[in-house]
């Protein structure tokens, strides 16, 4: 079955690239909504849903947009923390262009929906059956879904400052490995790049406390890094919210090289262009066992940073 919040959950904090503040409201929502984005600060309150075909592409964030031109930015770690504790219904009254960046990472809003917990809706759940290989690439950036029982995410990161260099992970999603394995690690970026985002007007909102920054073999983070591969359980976290902007849960492995939030969306374009390559299924108890939220409790914030 469906799931909703039991309650609403509120969440403030600055936009990582505007510096502004901003809060978000989690509200309950009925079955079949999806998750769906309000701009309460605009007259009409427009609507946002959180799919695909409204990403903006870009290399930093996962961007919405609608006819009108009305934009919610950085969207991926809320999206990574509801796939991952198993929300399919939710409206996020958001009262600002960017969602709060918090610590970087998706733990606090992991910690208010586990302990909002989630009430069950008397309408059944599909997911999205990969059915066969699909692919993206650039350069040497590739990503790539293929059909498997349950979402396994497959990343490899390979970069020239040694605080970071070449880290590679596997997992499978199913049971609540989100909360506990990937949720608390942090975004990160390198010190050289810093001032190039803030000069291009971007991370205007980038502190020590909600980023991992390196230079080099150096974390000049205070208190170091939470995983010593934390930045690719990062760039998982990303990949696990970006993929829920298919619309449902995804039941496939995500290969992901040098990936990012473009060539995920790329991905989804890709995938669901070619209707031969994914279907809907109806999650039956057996499949519904292996999504990722399933099992989340509130004993696995023991585990988050
Ligand atoms: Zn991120």
């Amino acid at each position: 079955m469906q799931t909703t919040l039991k309650s609403r959950v509120t969440f403030d904090g600055i936009g990582l690239h505007s510096g502004a503040p901003v809060t978000i409201v989690l509200h309950p929502a009925a079955a079949n909504t999806g998750v769906v984005f309000r701009r309460v600060d605009l007259t009409g309150t427009p609507q946002l849903a959180a799919k695909w075909d409204s990403v903006i592409v870009s290399p930093l964030n996962t961007r919405l947009t609608n006819a009108d031109g009305v934009t919610v930015s950085t969207i991926e770690h809320l999206m990574a923390a509801l796939s991952g504790c198993g929300v399919h219904n939710v409206l996020v009254d958001i009262d600002g262009p960017e969602v709060p960046i918090l610590d970087g990472s998706a733990a606090t809003f992991v910690r208010g929906i586990v302990n909002a917990g989630l009430t069950r809706l008397s309408a059944p759940l599909r997911a999205i059956e990969i059915l066969k290989d699909v692919s993206v690439s650039e350069g040497e950036a590739f990503a790539q879904l293929s059909p498997a029982t349950s979402l396994q995410i497959d990343f490899a990161i390979d970069f020239a400052d040694a605080a970071i260099g070449k880290q590679r992970k596997t997992l499978n999603m199913a049971n609540g490995t989100f909360v506990r394995e990937l949720c608390d690690s942090r975004t990160f970026c390198r010190s050289a790049d810093v001032d190039a985002m803030r000069a291009n007007g971007l991370a205007l909102g980038g502190t020590m406390e909600n980023a991992v920054v390196v230079d080099g073999a150096t974390v000049l983070t205070p208190g170091g890094l939470r995983h010593a591969d934390e930045a690719v359980r990062h760039k998982m976290l990303d990949a696990l919210g970006d993929l829920y902007t298919a619309g449902a849960p995804i039941l496939g492995r995500y290969t992901g090289t040098r990936s990012g939030h473009a060539m995920t969306n790329r991905l989804l374009r890709a995938l669901f262009d070619d209707s031969s390559a994914w279907r809907w299924v109806n999650c039956d108890a057996k499949i519904a066992a292996r999504l990722p939220g399933v099992g989340v409790s509130v004993a696995d914030l023991n585990a988050v940073a």
